[in-house]
């Protein structure tokens, strides 16, 4: 089995990204795991410190890793915002396969010092640990928001990047270019897209020579998703488009047997629902426009 850096380097050198699922519950990984088996491309499956906590960190890591033995498929494991080194130290130990150390609403000199320390620290435990900084502002919460941040003060630039990457040595960069956390519910309704800023993506991945990650990735249009895979954006985060769709399916499996209580039955119905939407994310960012299969 080929480790995560090296998939990220062939996923680099094809002009595709590799998709980021957050999962709260064993429904979506199986979603998104079926998703990415039946179009055979590798995948990221993330949990942010508040769903860790729902899930049980040592437990997912188990379980996301006796799929990757079983299947001998390329499913990974990352840390989603991850706020303390304590935390990240907890994700560490238990296999996790990367990190998104976030501490980028603090101002910039304690971000990078911080982020410094993290690296040192996790590499120390995990040597092949993959460690991601964030800066910039993307907004928070993978919710409906009722109205747009305004973002546009915490645009992230080139020269912010190499400086931040230089001084922490991380291996992966979240940059804000036009990306947001969650959606409006115009997005929700498909209405409005989130539109990104491809010559800042473009300008960041020279300045920086690292792997970059698309975070809030739901809602944003099609169009500018494969233009920011082209400006080489390695990794691209869904999240609310899932729990948008898991709410959805459990309405409709719900609503569907009205008097059943068995959830093996009623809850296919959510994954049918979600796998819909990481599959049609997952051939958009693998650059395969029709079908299904692999
Ligand atoms: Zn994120």
């Amino acid at each position: 089995m080929r480790c995560l850096r090296d998939l990220l380097q062939k996923a680099q050198q094809s002009g595709v990204a590799i998709g980021h699922f957050n999962i709260s519950d064993l429904v979506l990984v199986k979603a998104v795991f079926a998703a990415a088996r039946e179009l055979n491309v590798p995948v990221l499956v993330g949990l942010s410190e508040g769903e860790r906590e729902f899930v049980g960190t040592r437990q997912i890591a188990a379980f996301v890793r006796s799929l990757r033995e079983e299947f001998d498929f390329p499913i990974f494991l990352n840390a989603d915002h991850t706020h303390s080194l304590a935390k990240g130290i907890e994700a560490a130990k238990a296999g996790f396969d990367s990190i998104v150390f976030d501490l980028s609403a603090l101002p910039i000199e304690e971000n990078v010092g911080q982020t410094k320390r993290a690296v040192e620290a996790l590499k120390a435990i995990n040597p092949s640990m993959l460690v991601e900084g964030e800066i910039g502002d993307i907004g928070i919460g993978s919710e409906i928001h009722e109205s747009s941040p305004d973002l546009s003060k915490g645009l992230s630039t080139p020269e912010e990047a190499k400086q931040f990457v230089e001084s922490t040595r991380v291996d992966i960069l979240a940059p804000a270019v036009g990306n947001m956390h969650g959606m409006l519910k115009s997005m929700v309704q498909g209405e409005t897209k989130k539109r990104l800023d491809i010559e800042r993506i473009a300008g960041i991945k020279r300045a920086a020579r690292v792997f970059l990650t698309l975070h809030g990735g739901s809602g944003t249009d099609d169009e500018d998703l494969r233009k920011a895979i082209v400006a080489e954006i390695n990794i691209v985060h869904i999240n609310t488009e899932l729990r948008v769709a898991w709410r959805r399916g459990l309405e409709h499996g719900l609503a569907k047997q009205p008097d059943e209580v068995v959830p093996y039955k009623i809850l296919p119905s959510v994954v049918d629902s979600v796998k819909q939407v990481v599959g049609s994310r997952l051939q958009l960012f693998n650059g395969r426009h029709v079908g299904h299969g692999a």
